[in-house]
């Protein structure tokens, strides 16, 4: 960690799979913290741990260096900074406002437009690696904003991954994270492909995966979730609802600069179908079942 920047307080607000992490390596680094959630019993769980329980987000930025949001979608995220009891009203006192959600970069060069009116550093900063790199504070951090917001901002990031990259301005950040998720849904669908024709082929699915890790085809997705989509495991992990918003996002995105990307708009089709078969809570591995469903066959 840089050692001249002070560390004192951080505003974090979402402390849902990801943020309750992050949150707590904040913490283990030294940092105070004034935590918000909607869900009660997820502020309680933090103060257990020697947070400071704050009754809304404005209250979570109070006295704070920085307001760090880790929240679901757009939506959410414009709710907490632009709402009337939001953070572009009652800014944090470093005025310094990082948002590590996954939404439209389109969203966040609005409020950092909005924030830069009021004197107030705004950076998107969305990550890579789970709950397990958020656990492990091993994230992949990919930052947009000005260059001295950045550098305001790196000290906290480093608390909580390992690669944090300045990747260019407000709303570059999700553009790459977008990119991100585009390869890893293309990648889960590959590996789905794969799985369903060794399965449909009568070949033994645990030593494909193997033989297919020590080659070219080997993935973070194969190693990662392969094991659960061949034991038919669809708890936990990162959710196909938050996939197909990814998705969505990369969608919209393409649409609007007029980018033809075939191969994602058929992957978000196929998480649509996940969603529609009541699968939006399970994890990623899930999307397995789609092929389960085209196939007639079924790994349970
Ligand atoms: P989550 O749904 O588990 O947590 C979100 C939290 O935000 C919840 O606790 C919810 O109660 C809270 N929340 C919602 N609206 C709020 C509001 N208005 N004010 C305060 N709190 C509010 O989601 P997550 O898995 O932690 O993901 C968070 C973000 O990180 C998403 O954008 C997701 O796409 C992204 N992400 C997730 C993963 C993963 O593996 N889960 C990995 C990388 C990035």
């Amino acid at each position: 960690m840089s050692q001249s920047t002070a560390l004192r307080t951080v505003g974090f607000i979402g402390l849902g799979t990801m943020g309750r992490e992050m949150a707590q390596n904040l913490m283990k680094a030294g940092i105070a913290l004034r935590v918000f959630d909607v869900r009660r019993e997820a502020v309680t769980e933090l103060a257990a741990l020697g947070a400071h329980a704050a009754r809304s987000a404005a209250d979570a930025a109070q006295g704070a260096d920085v307001a760090i949001t880790m929240l679901p979608n757009t939506p959410d995220v414009e709710a907490v900074v632009l709402g009337d009891v939001g953070l572009l009203a009652h800014p944090p006192t470093g005025r310094l406002i990082i948002d590590m959600s996954t939404i439209a970069p389109a969203a966040e060069r609005r409020m950092h437009a909005l924030c830069a009116a009021q004197h107030i550093d705004f950076v998107d900063a969305p990550v890579s690696g789970g709950p397990l790199g958020a656990k492990n504070a091993t994230l992949t951090i990919m930052a947009g904003g000005t260059v001295q917001a950045f550098e305001r901002a790196l000290p906290f990031f480093e608390a909580m991954g390992t690669t944090v990259t300045h990747v260019g301005a407000s709303g570059a950040g999700q553009t790459v994270k977008l990119c991100n998720q585009l390869i890893c849904g293309i990648n889960i669908q590959a590996i789905c492909e794969a799985l369903a024709l060794g399965r449909a082929s009568g070949v033994d699915l645990k030593h494909l995966r193997e033989v297919l890790m020590g080659g070219s085809a080997a993935s973070w997705m194969m190693d990662k979730l392969g094991p659960a989509m061949i034991d038919g495991d669809a708890s936990a992990g990162f959710r196909i609802d938050l996939m197909l918003k990814d998705l969505r996002l990369v969608q919209e995105q393409s649409h609007t600069l007029n980018v033809p990307l075939p191969a994602s708009a058929l992957v978000t089709n196929q998480y649509l179908d996940a969603v529609a078969h009541g699968e939006g809570r399970n994890g990623n591995q899930a999307l397995f079942r789609v092929y389960d469903r085209m196939t007639g066959h079924s790994v349970s």
